[in-house]
């Protein structure tokens, strides 16, 4: 072993299970990058932030409802020095900690909102509630939550070690699973003046990409009105607003063969009446239509015609057309996924315990997956796509086009467990929670270091940036009326939150 190789710390006692908690045997680490590394591998740290994501877990709140989750990342960022402000953008639990001064400024995205209908228990693994129906962390955002703070706090921590100048704020991102947030946040100007962004996902694999990825998305609510009746003894006498929402669905499905196959569309309906016997007043479809940049608004308009037209058709009034989110593609910058890719590479994956390789290879056998454990190799950087098939989005597409932007994906959820699915939440708890949020905290601020303390590649990123800008200028998608849905989960959340709070996971 040469003197740069080296193991931290011990073992961590968590869930009855032991944590061997290790910093990367690499050479070439200079000291602000190697602070950083041995800060997040210290066991207090691997455990105090396992718990933050266990905690956030637990609270499992939906989109813009996160207030206790978002009050856990204050107070942690606040105790370690942080200053934050609060409700910003409209959203009371969007927020932005800030520490350090001067140039450059390097932001860090952090996520922390849960999906409905997927509560389960953690590390195990088939389908079993923790509170049949409420929501859950289907979509690993508790890690991120945790590990995206850890990444902010230890670049502070070197900061203060090593006297380099700059700026560190973590962007507070509510609701991201309704796309809401990033788009209000730049247009409330939070991201003027900062250099590059770091994003980050959970999931199994530890790796990064760049170009343009997922599909453009606008979520809208059409609400109709129409006139109640007795529906049996006088139906004349009334239109019903369910009916243009079915006509209005029938419209859109015949509309799918004549888009671009890039393009999907979905909707539920939150109120279609609530008696057969009563024509309904009042309907209302929700819409998520996805597609390109490019002919996003375009798509967009064909389907308004739908509502239109089934308004005509039903003789009821399309009272309402709201837009709650518009969220561009993504457009990750190259030079800055290569420099992430580098540091996940030195990273490198977790080591896995025989009970997170038991669970997982259990997780996998339910779901008829291959049993192969928790994956142990990194990944490489996934080339762009040359030819759009639509997919996903992210709601931080347009923060990738107002400052040059990267995505590192980290590990911590079982291979095979399936997104926005119980699985996704049975393995987002515990150990192997704990160790990939950690590995995605290490990559996240082994890069923010690098572009604190190396100018000339900082200075390529946004070389980059300001060319690829030239051809891609930012214009939000959102409606200059548009406001974030502050009340959009009020109900579904009320439902839930108290039989929710029994099983609450102290942070302590
Ligand atoms: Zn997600």
């Amino acid at each position: 072993m040469n003197t740069t190789m080296r193991v931290v710390g011990g073992f961590l006692a968590v869930l009855g299970l032991l944590i061997p908690i290790s910093s990367p045997a690499q050479t070439n680490v200079y000291p602000e990058k190697q602070s950083v590394l041995d800060w997040l591998s210290q066991p207090e740290t691997v455990a105090k932030f396992g718990r933050i994501s266990d905690a956030v877990w637990s609270y499992a709140e939906l989109g813009l409802q996160e207030h206790k989750s978002s009050a856990l990342l204050i107070q942690t960022l606040e105790e370690a020095g942080f200053k934050v402000e609060k409700g910003l953008a409209g959203m009371p639990t969007c927020f932005v900690a800030t520490y350090g001064s001067g140039q450059p400024v390097i932001g860090i995205l952090v996520e922390y909102d849960a999906l409905p209908m997927l509560s389960q228990k953690g590390r195990v693994p088939k389908a079993d509630p923790v509170v049949a129906g409420a929501p859950g962390h289907g979509c690993g955002h508790n890690l991120m939550a945790s590990a995206a703070t850890a990444a902010a706090i230890a670049v502070k921590e070197a900061m203060d070690k090593h006297k380099f100048a700059g700026t560190i704020k973590l962007f507070g991102s509510p609701a991201e699973e309704i796309l809401v947030s990033r788009p209000y946040m730049v247009r409330a100007g939070l991201f003027e003046g900062v250099d590059a962004v770091i994003n980050n996902h959970a999931g199994s694999g530890f790796q990064t990409s760049y170009g343009v990825a997922g599909s453009a998305m606008i979520s809208v609510t059409f609400t109709f009105r129409g006139k109640t009746a007795h529906s049996g003894g006088s139906p004349w006498g009334g239109r019903s607003a369910l009916d243009a929402v079915e006509i209005m669905n029938v419209a859109a499905n015949y509309l799918r063969e004549h888009l671009h196959y890039s393009t999907r569309m979905h909707y539920v309906i939150p109120d279609g009446g609530e008696a057969p016997n009563v024509v309904p007043d009042r309907a209302q479809v929700w819409y998520f239509v996805r597609s390109s940049d490019a002919d996003l608004l375009s798509v967009y308009e064909r389907v308004v015609n739908c509502a239109k037209g089934a308004a005509i058709a039903t003789g009821t009034e399309l009272a309402e057309t709201r837009v709650l989110a518009a969220a561009h593609q993504s457009h990750h910058n190259k030079a800055l996924t290569e420099l992430a890719m580098k540091n996940i590479t030195l990273v490198g994956m977790p080591e896995w315990s025989e009970e997170d390789h038991e669970f997982a290879r259990a997780l996998q056998k339910e779901l008829g997956a291959k049993e192969t454990g928790m994956p142990t190799k990194v990944g490489s950087i996934g080339k762009p796509a040359t030819v759009f098939v639509g997919g996903a989005s992210s709601d931080h597409g347009d923060v990738t086009l107002v400052t040059p932007t990267a995505t590192i994906r980290f590990p911590g959820i079982a291979t095979g467990a399936r997104g926005h699915h119980w699985s996704t939440v049975a393995s987002g708890y515990g150990s192997q929670a704990w160790k990939g949020a950690n590995a995605g905290a290490k990559a996240m601020a082994t890069t923010a270091i690098d572009l604190f303390t190396r100018p000339t590649v900082l200075a390529a990123i946004r070389k980059e940036f300001n060319e690829y800008s030239k051809t891609h200028p930012y214009k939000s998608f959102l409606p200059a009326d548009a406001q974030p849905p502050l009340e959009f989960y009020d109900k579904l959340m009320n439902q839930y939150r108290p039989a929710m709070e029994a099983f609450y996971l102290d942070h302590k």
